[in-house]
């Protein structure tokens, strides 16, 4: 095998219990279309083919290629498709199908591939990623919390969201400057999400909201929400963004103005603060 290569992000999991805590974790069925982004030398995608029969994997580094199909051969019907992440288009690939996706993401692009995956969520099932861990918090976060943010929103709209695992840098070879950790993300059906009419003014109040954070939503809000408006949704406008719930910031949106709004981001943009 080439050595890890530091701009593609490669950080490879070598400690066995790991691997099966993910393996277990993710618990594929012999049905399950499960997709890895990124499988690298192979270290989730044999385990995982071992329990699954099947598996795409999708690598964006050439010379790993064909070690990878070398490795699988005899255990699975294991198609390896040499492109970048984000130019695959997932919901074609499901077919109208689900697929299940898993990874140990590249950290340097971790939050676009993340915001790319949810872009298909309607044909996706689950996914299992291993990020860094302060991402991970982030995204988890509840309000109150320190790291409560603009992530964290986004992704509880979208998403059921599960820290499952922490993992130390020992882990994996090179070992990584921070500590990761093992998220399970599970789209939510579409009638647990906030109605698409509001999914616009969703991202321009959470973005306003969470830019100021130490200020008031009274004033971080101003120019989109006067107090009347904020409190008529049931939030009391001397409040900061990091104590208002996903659902207070859909009961914020629906107050207002569509005219008033900018063209702009989807409700899962690249959120990442
Ligand atoms: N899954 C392997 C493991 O756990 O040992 C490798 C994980 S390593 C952190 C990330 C992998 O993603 C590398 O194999 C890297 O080449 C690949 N990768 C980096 N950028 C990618 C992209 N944009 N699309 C697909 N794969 C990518």
């Amino acid at each position: 095998m080439p050595p890890p290569k530091k701009h593609f992000g490669q950080h490879f999991l070598h400690e066995r219990s790991v691997i099966e805590r993910i393996v277990a974790a993710i618990a594929p069925q012999p049905d399950d279309r499960i997709v890895e982004i990124g499988p690298g030398e192979g270290a989730l995608t044999l385990p995982l083919l071992r329990a699954a029969g099947r598996l795409t994997a999708i690598e964006l580094d050439a010379e790993l290629i064909a070690p990878l199909r070398a490795s699988a051969a005899g255990i699975g019907e294991l198609e390896v498709i040499h492109a970048d992440i984000l130019k695959v288009d997932l919901a074609a690939m499901a077919g109208g199908g689900k697929l299940r996706l898993a990874g140990n993401l590249p950290y340097y692009v971790s939050s676009p591939i993340l915001f790319h995956c949810l872009s298909a969520a309607g044909a996706i099932v689950d996914m299992h990623f291993m990020l860094q861990k302060e991402v991970v918090d982030r995204m988890a976060a509840a309000p109150g919390s320190k790291v409560y943010g603009r992530l964290s929103v986004m992704l509880q709209l979208a998403c059921r969201v599960e820290p499952l695992l922490l993992v130390a840098p020992g882990a994996f070879r090179p070992p990584p400057k921070v500590d990761s950790s093992v998220v399970r993300l599970t789209p939510l059906a579409p009638s647990q999400r906030p109605d698409s009419a509001y999914t616009q003014a969703i991202a321009t109040i959470v973005r306003a909201a969470f830019g100021q954070r130490r200020k008031t939503l009274s004033n971080s809000l101003h120019g989109l929400l006067d107090n009347h408006a904020i409190r008529a949704a049931g939030i009391d406008p001397r409040a900061r963004a990091e104590t208002v719930s996903p659902q207070g910031y859909i009961a914020l949106a629906q107050r207002l103005d569509p005219d008033g709004l900018q063209a702009g981001p989807k409700l899962v943009d690249n959120a990442s603060q």
